[in-house]
């Protein structure tokens, strides 16, 4: 019997505490509700958040992936890092322009050994907005071009670098095997997340069955505005897309999805711009690929609410650092 994914581990070298969710803020509430009531659009939480402190890093993990005692994996956040950013000592672990190189790999080195990987293989990906996915065995001499790894090798450690965008690990506790996906709008749309599960059946033979899925902090349903554009293209591709957008509401609007649910959209005037729940739309896809739900574990972390805690590329006007999300075998 493989090990249960979902018991706790009881050894571990450093503090752990709960996430707390703040609450969404009143900007995009409809006006009349209770304050006391959840926002109509406020994400689900799916299974159990930690926030590790290691080295003094604060690092996100999924409950449910660290009950995987071969597994090591975790989300970067915000604090503790060498790079200044403005007045700022920060955790940046991409080569952004405002950053010099030597101070992000010091990050880097901080960040895997504060996560127990020093000896690990980093395998970062040139990030291209795609749904290219690259199995590796061995770390390659340079980054490829694309936005998901594979792997099923010990002392690799697949990463991908967001600011906003939804990272999301993929395990396969029965063959040992793994994923990291950077999922923006344009991967989304591009069923990056469905089609990974793909390679790791073609590559592992993993059954999406047995597939655990963490959907990491991103930036959240209430301030990812977006164009129509954008929401016709995801209506176009996706039956159950009008479940992931909600208007960008005042409170006056008689029926605000309505514009959403119209066939053909234009019937009114279309709203300027819409609010996208990419944790959602990457969700409906793994279960699309036959992940099991309870199996699909959501952080409700938003990094344009939560800048204490993360970078956000919008709210930031796209001077800021990178997270980068990480899954390793150990043995
Ligand atoms: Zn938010």
């Amino acid at each position: 019997m493989p090990p249960s994914p979902f018991s706790t581990s009881t050894t571990s070298d450093y503090t752990v505490t709960t996430v707390a969710t703040r609450k969404t803020s009143a900007r995009y509430r409809v006006i009349g509700q209770r304050s006391n009531s959840p926002s109509p659009i406020a994400p689900a939480t799916h299974g159990k958040w930690r926030i590790k402190n290691s080295r003094g890093l604060k690092i996100v993990q999924s409950a449910e992936l660290n009950g995987l005692p071969w597994l090591i994996h975790g989300f970067s956040t915000r604090p503790g890092g060498a790079s200044k950013l403005a007045a700022e000592r920060v955790l940046n672990l991409g080569f952004t322009d405002w950053d010099e190189g030597k101070t992000v790999q010091q990050n880097r080195d901080k960040f895997q050994k504060a996560l127990g990987t020093k000896d690990f293989a980093l395998i970062p990906l040139r990030q291209i907005h795609s749904a290219v996915i690259h199995p590796f065995e061995s770390a390659p001499a340079q980054h490829c071009p694309g936005d998901a790894s594979i792997s099923n090798r010990s002392g690799l450690l697949l990463a991908t670098q967001t600011a906003d965008c939804v990272p999301i690990l993929l395990v396969d506790p029965r063959s040992r095997a793994i994923a990291a996906i950077h999922a923006g709008w344009k991967g989304t749309l591009n069923r990056i997340a469905q089609k990974t599960a793909g390679e790791m059946r073609k590559h592992f033979g993993s059954n999406p069955k047995n597939l655990l899925a963490a959907i990491g902090p991103a930036i959240g349903g209430c301030c990812y505005e977006v164009g129509t554009e954008i929401a016709a293209n995801f209506l176009s591709q996706f039956a159950n897309a009008p479940e992931w957008f909600d208007e960008f509401r005042t409170g006056d609007e008689p029926n605000p999805v309505q514009w959403l649910n119209m066939k053909p959209p234009g019937h009114q005037p279309p709203p300027q711009s819409l609010l996208l729940d990419l944790r959602k739309a990457n969700r409906a896809q793994l279960v699309d690929a036959g992940l099991q739900p309870q199996n699909i574990f959501v952080s409700d972390l938003c990094t344009a609410c939560r800048r204490d805690l993360f970078f956000s590329h919008r709210k930031e006007a796209g001077h800021t650092g990178r997270h980068m999300s990480v899954v390793g075998i150990s043995n």
